[in-house]
């Protein structure tokens, strides 16, 4: 092949295309697609790095003008071809610059020098005759090293240089003579925690329940059978999940193809690396953000050379070069960490989904609470639903009870803890039991309610809660975020003219307080943002609280999360509405899925657990499925809520964000984007414009962002949009404004 076709790993849009490169006579043989080289760039040729995506032996350009690659890289990783086609996929998909999309599949892009550890080794065979030689000369250090090594034969250098105190000038002279070796011997950087490590034989004593056993005899009967699918396991939580996927990845493991687990970070734990090695041995390691580039860049070789069967990590793992990939399992599917933040802004699971299918592998999704997205292509019958309705070992779920706040208050209790919150707490102290209360500060103060009737106050467009933005303790203004309808913050309630109305929250400090005040004896600890902001600190309150040194933990959602600790009989969600009204279209699913966890956290041993769920809106319908724990319940009402106001997975969303320095610029941009979008697609029906309206943070450091939604049943169609408003602001000549996409968002703007 004569010329290349290069990404220059430059990200801005207005360089997101291929530049063709000549390939120099001593470097033919060297590039391939997938290459990383180094080309002369700019007006000013400097010297860039470009990925190679493309080979041929044509070109359109003036060949006198074609400028030619320097070099491959020698430190860089090259992009491997099936990921390489993956990474324009999720440009196409999603929206980005290529060479962003390709950083996406490429987590490690420098090669880092192996973990290289030096040992003296002796050489020679006659060591009585090297001892006399020495004592002779009254070499003492040579002495020291000769009579250590005739005992070990073999010792790292730190050693003999530290404890034998021996210098790098005696070993070299000790070389010179023939008596000692030095050796390296290069390594990977070891990831596995110390003391979880063993050899990995010691888990398959656990005996399948019947609800995991039939599951797993599917599985292994389609890997048989050369089967490859999506299946979604929805099992309550504590149902076994972890023991599922460990039995599905056995028999991947028999047919000589590696898995990928994917799990967020935040429930990487100790417990999860250790209920893994006890199954895998050193066939499994982890990835996740904390580990050193060194690290990673290892555990990546392991898996492609084949030297692990395993890979665990949060997001970023979904991208491990494995050479055949036979199970992708994405564990807590639903949760929001496995979107990425930034463009291009791809979900985990299609691109799992994507992977598999273009390398012949399967995928498990795991969840207690689906994402409505799954569930609903899992009725369709898309994905296989396996269903786990029963604890491990028979445990009962939780008991749960629904306080009214508005109940409360009429009999004059205006704490945060209500009486049969209060009293059960009292009776757990007293049994030496612990406690949980959960509070989700999240939404503090950003949304106003009813104490009397519970209703938030909702924009009559979208119904989502309106959003208040704050003037001190006076009256603000409340706006709604999806729309930008605005009123002023009303003095009493719309719905049942109560004064009782206003932004409420909570912080844990306060709670704290509160339970001091009622139980003066309580040992309490507390993690919250606050309290967790040095490393480590997360573990020491989890640490903490196994041990009991503390009988009740107040926190955020971060408590929520995987964490078992077996004498927590109580859970009290304090505030359930803070969740529910984010102004947000995922706020119910949002607030089922922290309920079911929380509920999830109680009763974990052998003692049954109960839940207390305080709320001004016990007759909502996500507060009341998540009681009776019956996610069926739930997504049925919130399936028809999503059609009719036609929310994803029913219809699809895509979020058009610009951002700019003038805010009359940015309107104009914004209103003729709007007519644009209108005029050429209207008449495809299934389609809704809503906007252009300030997102809750309307401005950054002086930037000015402003957002439009559309809404159309056809997710190729917003794709369209997308790329006719790309091609439309490219020619539009427009400067000092970026336009960014975000398809089916998990969280509002
Ligand atoms: P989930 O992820 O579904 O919430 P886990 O995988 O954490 O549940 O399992 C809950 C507990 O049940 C774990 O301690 C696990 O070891 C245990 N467990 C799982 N399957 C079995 C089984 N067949 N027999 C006994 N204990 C089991
Ligand atoms: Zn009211
Ligand atoms: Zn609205």
């Amino acid at each position: 092949m004569l010329y290349a076709d290069v990404i220059v790993d430059i990200s801005h849009e207005a360089i997101d295309r291929t530049f063709q490169y000549q390939i120099p006579e001593d470097l033919k043989g060297q590039i391939e697609i997938g290459s990383q080289v180094n080309i002369p760039f700019g007006r000013g040729n400097s010297v860039r790095t470009g990925y190679v995506i493309g080979l041929s032996d044509k070109t359109e350009y003036d060949t006198s003008k074609i400028k030619s690659i320097l070099s491959v890289c020698t430190e860089g990783v090259a992009v491997e071809s099936r990921l390489l086609s993956l990474a324009l996929w999720i440009k196409e998909h999603y929206g980005s610059t290529m060479i962003n999309a390709i950083q996406t599949v490429m987590p490690v892009r420098k090669t880092v020098k192996a973990d290289v550890t030096r040992y003296v080794a002796l050489k020679t065979d006659d060591i009585d005759g090297c001892e006399y030689r020495y004592l002779k000369k009254n070499a003492k250090a040579k002495l020291r090293l000769i009579r250590a090594l005739a005992k070990e034969k073999i010792i790292p250098m730190s050693r003999v240089t530290g404890e034998l105190g021996v210098s790098y000038q005696t070993i070299h002279s000790m070389e010179d003579e023939g008596t000692v070796l030095v050796t390296e011997d290069s390594r990977y950087r070891d990831v596995t925690p110390e003391n979880v490590k063993c050899t990995g034989d010691n888990g398959s004593d656990v005996q399948l329940s019947e609800e995991q056993q039939s599951i797993v005899d599917e599985f292994v009967n389609d890997c048989d059978e050369g089967v490859r699918r999506t299946y979604l396991l929805h099992g309550v939580t504590g149902s076994g999940k972890t023991e599922v996927y460990v039995r599905c990845i056995q028999k991947v493991i028999q047919q000589h193809k590696q898995a990928i687990v994917l799990i967020p970070e935040i429930a990487l734990t100790y417990q999860t690396i250790r209920y893994f090695v006890r199954y895998f041995g050193d066939r499994v390691t982890f990835v996740n953000s904390r580990l050193s580039s060194g690290e990673k860049y290892d555990q990546f070789e392991r898996a492609r050379k084949g030297d692990v069967d395993v890979v665990i990590g949060p997001r970023s793992a979904l991208f491990t070069p494995f050479e055949n990939l036979g199970l992708i399992i994405m564990d807590e599917e639903h949760e929001g960490s496995y979107k990425s933040d930034n463009p291009p802004k791809y979900h985990a699971r299609e691109v799992a989904i994507e992977r598999a299918c273009r390398e012949g592998a399967s995928v498990i999704l795991g969840s207690a609470t689906p994402s409505m997205e799954s569930y609903k292509r899992a009725l369709s019958g898309e994905f296989r639903l396996w269903t786990m309705k029963k604890r491990a070992e028979d445990r009962p779920l939780a008991r749960t009870s629904i306080v009214d706040l508005r109940e409360e208050l009429r009999r004059g209790n205006r704490s945060i803890i209500s009486d049969e919150l209060s009293y059960d707490i009292a009776d757990r102290l007293g049994k030496g039991e612990q406690v949980m209360l959960f509070i989700n500060k999240r939404g503090y103060n950003s949304f106003v309610s009813c104490r009397s009737c519970g209703e938030a106050v909702k924009c009559p467009h979208c119904d989502v809660a309106m959003t208040r933005h704050a003037a001190g303790d006076k009256n603000g203004i409340l706006m709604c975020h999806y729309c930008g309808y605005s009123m002023a913050e009303p003095s009493s309630c719309p719905a049942c003219g109560s004064r009782l109305i206003g932004g409420y929250g909570v912080g844990t400090e306060k709670v704290e307080q509160e339970i001091h005040r009622l139980f003066p004896e309580a040992r309490t600890l507390r993690m919250d943002r606050d309290t967790t902001s040095k490393k480590n600190s997360h573990q020491h309150i989890v640490e903490k609280f196994g041990r009991g040194e503390a009988d009740i933990l107040i926190g955020t959602q971060m408590i929520v999360k995987g964490h078992d600790f077996a004498n927590v009989t109580l859970v009290g969600i304090l505030l359930a509405d803070l969740t529910l009204f984010n102004g947000d279209y995922r706020s119910g699913e949002r607030t089922f899925d922290l309920l079911t966890q929380a509920a999830g956290r109680a009763g974990r041993g052998n003692i049954p657990g109960k839940v207390i769920i305080q709320t001004y809106k016990p007759d909502n319908y996500v507060i009341k499925a998540a009681a009776a724990q019956d996610y069926e319940m739930f997504y049925e009402t919130e399936a028809a809520y999503r059609s009719f106001m036609r929310y994803p997975p029913e219809w699809n969303m895509m979020v058009i964000m610009a951002v700019g320095a003038e805010e009359e610029q940015l309107a104009n941009i914004m209103d003729r984007m709007y007519s644009l979008i209108r005029e050429k697609y209207m008449q495809t029906g299934h389609l809704s414009v809503i906007g252009p309206s300030e997102p809750a943070i309307s401005r950054i450091k002086d930037m000015y962002r402003r957002v439009l939604y559309i809404k159309h049943q056809d997710y190729m169609v917003l794709v369209k949009i997308r790329d006719c408003i790309e091609q439309w602001f490219k020619e539009s000549g427009e400067a000092g404004v970026s336009v960014f996409f975000d398809f089916n968002p998990m969280n509002m703007y």
